[in-house]
């Protein structure tokens, strides 16, 4: 069996949600389609979700077609959340991406198109509402190829646009219009392709397919479906789509274990749950497993997605999905094993640029809220905690105003805390503009340390962060007070002269 872990990203509103609905309806996992309307959705798990019928975490669904098993994991589009969306690019064999086809390309359209290309993920775009009124296709098309992707090619024509009636028509494999185009398109991407047509003149409809498979798989060209996410036109060649054109893997499980985590949940009895893409080897219950240098945790129970639901088993293997328990210390973004890449994990999106200051309900609540925002933040390594000493606040940081909401509604269910915001600010840096330095010798007030330290500052380039060296000889003074100036000087560094990092 070949698995592919597919992720569907859009801009809001496109219809991302219905869309899996849609999906999940055709390849039998659900017996009704789900409504985001009257918040009946399989994806959108958080009460709050339902409420706002918006995506905010990112969850699994598993289904087969055919010989391939598809793990559909949804992605928030909002973006106030563009931190989880990141996080599960990394894991992607493939996406689609929908467009609707009324307001055609958006902005988060176009971020995520630049995201995607840059990882060289393989994409299918979708434009989804063709039953709606105002939808355009050849609009549409122009929009696409303008602002996303200049190598697109649409896989079949659209009647009835604007109304309930509104299908697609797949070109048929002889079609001479969509030969030519494909043809053209493929041709330019791959100079012995080229070769070949030049020299035959003709090629067969299986060669062009097999060409375009190869061609959509190394993310060199984007093949476009219509549809609806509502009526369910133009559904199943989407799904024939993802199966035939998208790279679908029979992963090495017998190889080393490399695996990453792309999120990080708590069950119910508190404890964290990790979500982890296998991408080579098997992890099994009981395997003691390494990440981030020396931390270590034993597996103590794995389950996997299997139509629909989440179920326990034995073993997750290269190329699935699981959810392992008992490693305590894991984070978002662990490697497990051996990386996939020698590189540093990146982050694709910019970091949060707003703070606000988290006010409990009741004063008594405060050190109960530090825990409760501490364990958030380690849940989302993109949102960070600042506290300030001076004035006893606790600062979160956000990519916009709906987070605040998120942050409030996770706070009073999950934690029993109230909390109120105050009005959200543009986080500032404060940066080293000269050289300075200082010194405390031993012996000399007012120092009442049992060493000297002296300290140089110099600026870095900005973005580069904090670099600590020691001048001064080893043997000078004992390891344990080195560490510790270190440590000082670091903790120190994360709020300036006016209170900023
Ligand atoms: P998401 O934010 O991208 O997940 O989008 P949703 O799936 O929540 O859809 C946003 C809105 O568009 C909802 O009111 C849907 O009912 C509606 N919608 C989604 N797909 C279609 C479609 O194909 N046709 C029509 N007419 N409406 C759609």
């Amino acid at each position: 069996m070949r698995t592919l872990n597919l992720g569907i990203l859009a801009h809001v509103d496109a219809g991302k949600t219905t869309l899996t609905e849609r999906l999940l309806y055709a390849v039998g996992v659900i017996d009704e389609v789900g409504s985001v309307d009257d918040g009946s959705t399989q994806t959108d798990s958080l009460a709050l979700e339902r409420q706002r019928g918006i995506t905010i975490k990112s969850a699994v669904v598993s289904f087969v077609v055919d010989d391939v098993t598809v793990n559909l994991i949804d992605t928030p589009g909002h973006p106030d959340f563009i931190a989880e969306v990141e996080r599960v690019l990394s894991v992607l064999d493939g996406a689609v991406l929908v467009i609707s086809a009324v307001e055609g390309v958006q902005t988060q359209t176009r971020v995520l198109m630049r995201t995607l290309q840059r990882l060289g993920i393989p994409t299918l775009m979708f434009v989804n509402k063709i039953d709606r009124g105002g939808a355009r296709y050849d609009r549409t098309l122009r929009g696409i190829s303008e602002k996303l992707a200049p190598a697109i090619i649409p896989m079949g024509s659209a009647s009835g646009l604007g109304t309930r009636g509104a299908r697609y028509l797949p070109y048929a494999a002889g079609d001479a219009g969509f030969t030519a185009r494909l043809v053209d398109l493929l041709a330019d991407h791959d100079d012995a392709f080229l070769a070949a047509y030049l020299d035959e003149a003709t090629v067969s409809s299986c060669q062009l397919h097999g060409e375009l498979a190869a061609q959509t798989r190394r993310a060199l060209v984007h093949p476009v479906f219509f549809g609806s996410a509502v009526t369910g036109a133009g559904v199943d060649s989407l799904i024939a789509g993802i199966k035939e054109l998208l790279p679908a893997a029979e992963g090495d499980v017998d190889g080393p274990v490399s695996g990453s985590v792309f999120k990080v949940e708590r069950g119910p009895a508190g404890e964290k749950v990790a979500y982890v893409r296998v991408f080579s080897g098997t992890l099994r219950v009981r395997d003691r497993l390494q990440f981030r240098g020396d931390n270590e945790g034993k597996v103590t129970a794995i389950s996997v997605f299997d139509r629909g639901s989440a179920v326990l088993c034995a073993s997750v293997a290269a190329g699935q999905i699981g959810r392992l328990w008992g490693l305590g210390d894991i984070r978002i973004g662990d490697a497990i094993g051996l990386p996939r890449t020698t590189t540093p994990q990146r982050h694709y999106f910019a970091p949060p640029t707003l703070e606000t200051v988290v006010v409990p309900g009741r004063p008594a609540d405060k050190g109960a809220l530090h825990v409760a925002l501490a364990q958030l933040a380690e849940q989302d390594p993109l949102i960070n905690l600042r506290q300030d000493d001076v004035r006893q606040e606790l600062f979160v940081s956000l990519y916009g105003e709906v987070q605040k909401e998120v942050i409030q509604a996770t706070l009073a269910d999950d934690f029993g805390i109230e909390v109120t915001f105050r009005e959200t600010t543009t986080i500032c840096i404060e940066r080293v503009v000269g050289t300075g330095a200082a010194v405390e010798a031993l012996g000399k007030e007012p120092n009442p340390f049992l060493a000297t330290v002296g300290l140089r500052i110099e600026p870095a380039a900005a973005g580069s962060g904090v670099e600590f060296q020691i001048e001064a000889e080893l043997g000078s003074m004992p390891r344990a007070f080195f560490r510790a100036v270190e440590d000082t000087v670091r903790e120190t560094l994360r709020q300036g002269i006016y209170g900023w990092e």
